[in-house]
């Protein structure tokens, strides 16, 4: 059976406040019983509260509806982010005034409070779930919808993937994307030479000497937008751009959130995602751009899964609005998704969902319930006079 994802567009018909997107959330979690789900329960909802001067994250009206639901229906809520984030929180709005509950750095002011889960996957052997997640009996994951340089795209996932983990962790996922060999010196003959020409070849300096081993080359894959101009300067075989590095860390998210979901009862989450001043970056980058995409609403489900597919599905529908993308970004590829074709053909950002379905998540067969569809506004059938 598919998942339900409740929506509200983020297009109104008339007006009215009850068509905008807050009062569409309020909608949603009625849809989702939420009330009815949280008595007694310490709830956490997991947020971005973004950095430095970001303000395209969550506006506090929207997080204030989910803390009065759940006081509604007598849960206790708290908002959860990483720790630097939290701190100067307040500079972007977020504070037990303006929220209506608390806000804890997850795994601690200085990250030590945390549990491990033993799980190997490439250079990861233990993943080190937030102590304030994990003793949370009820999970509300609401997301900002954006663009990602890893994986193409962040939203309710990549907000559990690395939010509800300790640094350590989080590094380590960032890092798994070169676990892979990409560089091969036994086919560079004369990396002093090389090495500085394929680097230079590079338009977004995605690509340094390697400052812990020199004569090796280091690849930011988060720059890369895949565009194989370095594949050019580079001598035969000693450079591959693989989509094996990009989806490590996708695959990475979906592992992680596979460990943090896996300490909640069945049941006792929701994932909402917000789609609005979609933005070509994360919120973690400290600073708000101008919007590379419409504004497509809100999605609300049980099903992690079912919401990002759901989300992505919507995207799909519209363009990148080119004018606003930053000069120093380019569109080379403009097969598939919008955020396929920001961020280059090997960062899929359906790629991330499909492994989380691997990983027993949730579906990616879901029914669209509209909350508060569109009407038709009807207008006189004769043309009028103009006041000019
Ligand atoms: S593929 Fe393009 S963006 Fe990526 S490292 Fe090479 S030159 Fe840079």
């Amino acid at each position: 059976m598919p998942s339900k994802v409740y929506f509200g567009t983020a297009r109104q018909s008339l007006l009215e406040a009850k068509e905008t997107l807050p009062a569409k959330l309020d909608l949603i979690l009625e849809q989702l019983h939420l009330r009815e789900r949280v008595k007694d329960e310490r709830v956490v909802i997991k947020m971005h509260t973004a950095n430095n001067i970001g303000y395209s994250t969550l506006h506090p009206v929207f997080v204030r509806k989910v803390v009065q639901a759940v006081k509604d229906g007598g849960g206790k809520p708290f908002v959860a982010d990483v720790p630097w984030d939290v701190a100067g929180a307040e500079m972007r709005g977020y504070s037990a005034e303006s929220l209506g509950c608390p806000i804890y750095p997850a795994a601690g002011p200085d990250e030590k409070y945390y549990y491990e889960h033993q799980r190997p996957y490439k250079n990861i052997q233990s993943w080190k779930v937030a102590g304030f997640i994990q003793d949370a009996t009820f999970m509300v994951n609401f997301a900002h919808v954006k663009g990602h340089p890893s994986n193409g795209f962040g939203a309710a996932i990549k907000n559990l993937a690395l939010g509800c983990m300790a640094g350590e962790t989080r590094g380590r996922m960032h890092d798994s994307m070169h676990f892979d060999q990409y560089w091969f010196p036994e086919n560079c003959p004369d990396p002093a030479t090389s090495i500085p020409q394929i680097a230079a070849s590079c338009p977004f300096q995605a690509i340094v000497e390697d400052k812990k081993a020199p004569g090796t080359m280091h690849l930011h894959m988060e720059q890369c937008n895949q565009c194989g101009r370095c594949l050019k300067v580079a001598p035969q075989g000693s450079l591959k751009i693989d989509k094996v590095n990009f989806e490590s860390f996708m695959e990475a998210c979906a592992i992680s959130v596979s460990e943090t979901m896996s300490t909640f009862q069945p049941g006792k989450a929701i994932h909402i995602n917000l789609a609005t001043q979609m933005t070509p970056l994360c919120d973690c980058f400290g600073f708000t751009g101008m919007a590379i995409l419409p504004d497509v609403g809100i999605f609300g489900s049980d099903d992690i899964v079912a919401v990002e597919q759901a989300t992505l599905d919507a995207i799909a529908n519209t363009k990148l609005i080119e004018e606003n993308i930053p000069l120093a970004m380019e569109v080379h590829f403009r097969e598939g998704h919008p955020f396929r074709q920001l961020h280059g053909p090997l960062k899929d950002p359906y790629k991330t969902t499909e492994y989380a379905e691997k990983y027993g998540l949730g579906s990616r067969i879901y029914e669209l319930v509209d909350i508060y569809p569109l009407v038709k506004v009807e207008r006189a059938a004769l043309p009028y006079t103009s006041a000019n």
